[in-house]
């Protein structure tokens, strides 16, 4: 983004400079007049603004000035659609801008690793590549109109329990792979004018106090150039957080942070030089102050948010075309939350909305036909379940079709717990079932922040459509799909288990004594059930639509030695417009270690009118086929086979087509640790060292058979060089461990 130059603030003695690395109060920063820096004003997003009246609380109690609710991140991310997510962000630039606002917080693009983490509404995906795209075209859209964001929680915050305290216990191959690259796109494609650390520790070290990753790896190797500012309250040591590389510690603590750096500087503990990177970096963002714009245009802002809201929802099921809703037909609408909305989530993010449509209303205006409605049950839980049920039940015996709007209340979910269940309330479930019992027809929307369980009544309805938490427009928007004015084109960005047991976190969430140990390793989400081919009840990345797209020609091409370009052709042989996302996967068993069944390394969303086909180009680079390799320290392309598929789901590929790639030549290192298989195995000395130790065995060396060799192989050089080496001469293997290391090199 482009700003104004800002004054060097240098020059100013240490305390004034010292000012600038705390917030003056709960949401802005310190003005330094004499060096002409104006106050920042930062508050809550991302989905909407939070610009707070009076008194500052950063858990949604107080009230907001209102500004337009639009779809949660666990809504953009099943839409599988960077323009609309770019669209979103730049609809709550222009009403930051309106609201006086300078950095709106967000998006958060934390990994869902639970279904049960509570704050999942606020992140997009289980997958790392949908997160970033996704964010990264936020990012763009916010930032186009002046207004910076901050990419959230910078890293490894996947759960809400203990989330000041956990130390995230992880190996550096699943950071890479899984819980940074989002970051890493957001940052590559968008630089985000900051990024804020998260509460937890990784690996014993706070976030806010984690120089890998602050500096090292943000800063030296992603290029980094915006503030670093800390989660409300996510410092613990001022000084070291500052010589880790974080700038700015939100909110202020009345300057107790700022006099423990001065007094480092003092000392002779810290460098002042640090001081003057992190204080000129606080003063660059004070280049996105403005006036305030004259306000924005709410009522256009509301059809966006239902027009955004329409491009998430996720059609699960429809079976005996139960949607959409003939014209003409009987619709008994069952369920408090078409019209008590729950349509956000908890805390922190909490917009004050401008204006909320309920899903009865909108029904009522757009539906060709009658519409009943009945509660069903009561949101607290309390009443008699028993009459509202049988009430419910009375509309549907009645209907052609009977709607259930079911989900989470506001108190089932939130930033700051986890669930403890996927389940739906037992009234519920216990409704579902009864209405399907008696009508003819049954669908089921899904209000709700996380996945929830299906099981127990998916197979007695028609029809599920996951609408998640969809803004403020989001009951109509559901009208909108329900009576097909608009084709659902929603895709899963996260897998519905069967059982919370199957989930691949299960067994360490939320972790124990201070410790949450991410044992899955790499095998996150959809990563885990195709790999291991355990049943889900649906898959990350399924979806359903009004219409039918075929895919075919598939075409993958090497391009260089790591990477290939692909195109497929996808028509539209359903009779109405439709969008579908042509989902792009790759699959091998190249390299070194465990990889993923398949993983998600590109997509795009197109839309196609009936009978029209298109051809996709996309191109996939090496990061589509690398792993992190932690001996080379680096993503490596192992060379080999790799197939590229093109699926309707992760669990359901329609098209694949291999291709070979050279990769990248590692000359693996040698010690006299590495084992004899990796000697023997090594492309410029093993070929020597095995003859030679052939040759050295007496009498036939086919008599060594393979279960003596493999024993032999798996034994360190060192131990076998004690055992058999007689025959490798003194300082043969200080040698080859030199050649091999300088062919490492580049040598
Ligand atoms: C949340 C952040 C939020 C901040 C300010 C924290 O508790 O984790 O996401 O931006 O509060 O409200």
């Amino acid at each position: 983004m482009t700003r104004a130059a800002t004054p060097d603030p240098s020059a100013l003695s240490l305390e004034r400079k010292a000012l600038l690395l705390s917030g003056r109060d709960f949401w802005s920063t310190a003005p330094v007049e004499e060096a002409g820096l104006p106050s920042v004003l930062l508050t809550d997003g991302p989905h909407g603004v939070r610009r707070q009246k009076g008194a500052s609380d950063q858990i949604g109690f107080l009230d907001s000035l209102p500004a337009t609710c639009f779809p949660p991140a666990v809504a953009v991310g099943s839409s599988w659609d960077p323009e609309l997510a770019e669209r979103l962000g730049a609809a709550v630039g222009i009403e930051a801008r309106a609201l006086g606002v300078h950095v709106v917080l967000g998006p958060g693009v934390n990994i869902k690793r639970s279904p049960l983490c509570g704050r999942n509404f606020e992140y997009y995906s289980e997958d790392p590549l949908l997160a970033g795209v996704l964010a990264a075209a936020h990012i763009r859209g916010q930032q186009g109109q002046g207004v910076g964001a901050s990419v959230k929680h910078f890293a490894a915050n996947n759960q809400e329990t203990q989330r000041m305290q956990v130390s995230v216990d992880v190996d550096e191959r699943t950071l890479r792979e899984i819980y940074l690259p989002a970051f890493e796109r957001a940052v590559a494609e968008s630089q985000p004018a900051t990024i804020m650390t998260a509460y937890n520790r990784i690996n014993g070290v706070y976030a806010s106090e984690n120089r890998w990753l602050l500096t090292d790896v943000l800063r030296d190797e992603w290029g980094f150039a915006g503030v670093v500012l800390s989660d409300w309250g996510a410092v613990d040591d001022r000084v070291a957080a500052l010589e880790a590389g974080l700038d700015l510690q939100m909110p202020g603590d009345r300057g107790a942070g700022n006099r423990l750096v001065v007094d480092a500087v003092k000392a002779g503990a810290l460098d002042e030089a640090l001081v003057d990177r992190s204080a000129r970096r606080v003063a660059a963002l004070a280049g996105l102050v403005t006036e305030p714009t004259d306000g924005f245009d709410a009522e256009a802002h509301h059809a966006l948010a239902r027009e955004l809201a329409a491009g998430c929802a996720v059609l699960l099921k429809n079976d005996r075309e139960a949607l959409p809703l003939a014209s003409g037909a009987r619709v008994a609408v069952v369920g408090e939350f078409a019209r008590t909305p729950r349509y956000q989530g908890g805390g922190s993010s909490h917009v004050h909305a401008t204006r909320v449509d309920d899903a009865l209303s909108a029904l009522r205006d757009l539906h060709a036909g009658t519409v009943t409605f009945a509660p069903g049950f009561a949101l607290d839980r309390t009443g008699d379940a028993a009459a509202l049920r049988e009430e419910a039940v009375g509309i549907a015996r009645d209907a052609d079709v009977t709607v259930v709007f079911a989900g989470l209340a506001d108190s089932d979910e939130s930033e700051g717990f986890d669930r403890t269940t996927l389940h739906l309330p037992t009234e519920q479930v216990e409704l579902i079932r009864a209405v399907a019992a008696v009508g003819s027809r049954t669908v089921v929307v899904l209000s709700s922040g996380g996945v929830v369980s299906l099981e127990g009544w998916h197979d007695d309805v028609d029809g599920v459509l996951a609408g998640f938490l969809l803004g403020q427009a989001g009951g109509s928007a559901l009208a909108d799909l329900l009576t097909g004015a608009v084709d659902p084109s929603g895709r899963l960005a996260e897998t519905i288990p069967l059982r919370l047991q199957d989930t691949p976190s299960y067994l360490n969430f939320p972790g124990e004594q201070g410790h949450v140990r991410y044992g899955e390793g790499v095998m996150v989400g959809y990563r885990h059930f195709v790999t291991t081919e355990a049943p889900v009840r649906y898959p990350f990345g399924h979806g359903l639509s009004y219409t039918t797209v075929e895919t075919s020609d598939l075409q993958v091409r090497p391009a260089g030695a790591d990477g290939a370009s692909v195109s497929v052709t996808v028509t539209n042989t359903g009779p109405r417009q439709g969008r579908h996302v042509v989902q792009v996967y790759v699959s091998t068993t190249a390299g070194p270690v465990r990889r993923p069944a398949r993983e998600l390394r590109a997509f795009t969303k197109v839309s196609l009118e009936p009978g029209e086909s298109r051809t996709v180009s996309i191109d996939l680079d090496r990061r589509a086929f690398a792993y992190w390799d932690v001996r080379k320290n680096g993503w490596v392309v192992a060379p080999g086979e790799y197939t590229v598929q093109i699926g309707r789901s992760a669990s359901d590929v329609v098209a694949e087509a291999g291709v070979t790639l050279a990769g990248d030549d590692v000359v693996p290192q040698l010690t006299l640790q590495s084992s004899v298989a990796e000697w023997f195995a090594h492309p410029l000395v093993g070929a020597q060292l095995l003859e030679g130790f052939l040759a050295s065995l007496p009498g036939d060396a086919s008599e060594l058979n393979d279960s003596l060799l493999q024993m032999i192989e798996s034994m360190p050089m060192r131990r076998f060089a004690a055992d058999f080496g007689a025959a490798i001469p003194a300082g043969e293997l200080d040698r080859l461990i030199v050649t091999a290391q300088a062919a490492r090199d580049g040598g």
